[in-house]
């Protein structure tokens, strides 16, 4: 969090360490994409989206299974036109509301996002962006610069995040982007794209990461930016990880972060979609206790991965000193 809170802190470490349960709910809160990526599967997913009604009764027995963290993600949030609500009520049954955009429609609908604490938005490059998004650059600045300017009047403590996923495309624009953060006033993150294998090779052979050596230099410079003050939200560990390619931590992230559909499928993790029960249907707690076998071998199983906040929270929770210290975002 962008701020330590105590309070939070020790709820996330009753119900994570203690009751061995997951403290975030990542939600896919409907099903549907206004971009469509070519290096994206999630918008392939298409199915009936839950009503709003659905959705509450989905947070009110997440919040009673002990979840603090709402998440709102997949496909694109912006796309329901009662995300609001949805945010409104999540906020009066006590939860710490999140949401991550494309940006697409951010300029139309900055002002209805008061009830989101962590407003998260994909910015993959400058220069590159329109390559990569088939969006103007310009449209999505112009988004983030209002939303920025009404969450100043809507007094929201946190900055706004704009979270980077580095490909082969967007490794000239890292160092401007890093600038223009610090430029807005907001936040920065990075990833490394992760090759999903339903995506064709040839996408990959043009988006994917391939000049290692420019890639290493990349990740060294914001490496090198953070030290200096950039506000990169980054740990440096997970970034000398990045950097060398090395997934060595033991990963914990489905025992802290719940990933539900849109219908209410548990998966084990993003690149993990297997079913593991339907928390609409049978709750959250009979497929949570149900699924621990199951999720426990895909995890052993699993060869890693570098997402964020899979792994920055793995770190923090296998209580990885600077990780504890210094990480800013949920
Ligand atoms: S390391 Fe494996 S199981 Fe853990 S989050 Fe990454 S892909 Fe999923």
């Amino acid at each position: 969090m962008s701020r330590f809170d105590p309070i939070l802190a020790s709820r996330a470490l009753w119900q994570i360490r203690v009751r061995k349960r997951p403290f975030v709910l990542s939600h896919g809160v409907n099903a549907r994409c206004n971009m469509r990526c070519k290096f994206c599967e999630y918008w392939k997913k298409t199915g009936e989206e839950p009503t709003k009604e659905e959705i509450f009764k989905l947070l009110n027995d997440a919040r009673e299974f002990g979840i603090g963290v709402y998440n709102a993600w997949t496909v694109e949030p912006l796309l329901r036109k009662d995300l609001p609500n949805i945010m409104a009520h999540a906020k009066r049954i006590g939860l710490i509301t999140s949401m991550v955009t494309n940006g697409k429609l951010l300029y139309e609908r900055a002002e209805e996002l008061g009830d989101v604490d962590y407003l998260s938005v994909s910015v993959d490059g400058i220069d590159s962006y329109k390559e990569i998004r088939r969006m103007d650059f310009e449209t999505l600045l112009k988004g983030l610069k209002k939303a920025i300017k009404v969450r100043k009047l809507q007094k929201k403590k946190n900055p706004i995040l704009m979270n980077c996923v580095l490909t082969g495309k967007n490794l000239d624009d890292i160092e401007t982007l890093i600038l223009l953060a610090k430029k807005l006033g907001v936040k920065v993150s990075f990833e490394p794209v992760h090759e999903f294998p339903g995506i064709s090779d040839e996408i990959w052979n043009d988006i994917g990461i391939r000049n290692k050596e420019k890639f290493h230099c990349t990740v060294d410079h914001i490496i090198e930016l953070k030290k200096q003050g950039y506000p990169i939200i980054n740990s440096k560990t997970y970034l000398k990880m990045v950097r060398d390619g090395k997934m060595d931590y033991k990963c914990r992230a489905s025992g802290i972060i719940m990933n539900v559909t849109h219908d209410g499928t548990l998966e084990t993790c993003r690149v993990h979609n297997e079913s593991l029960g339907n928390v609409i249907w049978d709750g959250f707690e009979s497929v949570w206790k149900n699924s621990e076998e199951h999720r426990k071998e895909i995890v052993e199983n699993c060869s890693g991965c570098l997402f964020f906040g899979y792994t920055e929270n793995s770190l923090m929770q296998s209580f990885n000193p600077e990780v504890l210290m210094h990480y800013e975002w949920m």
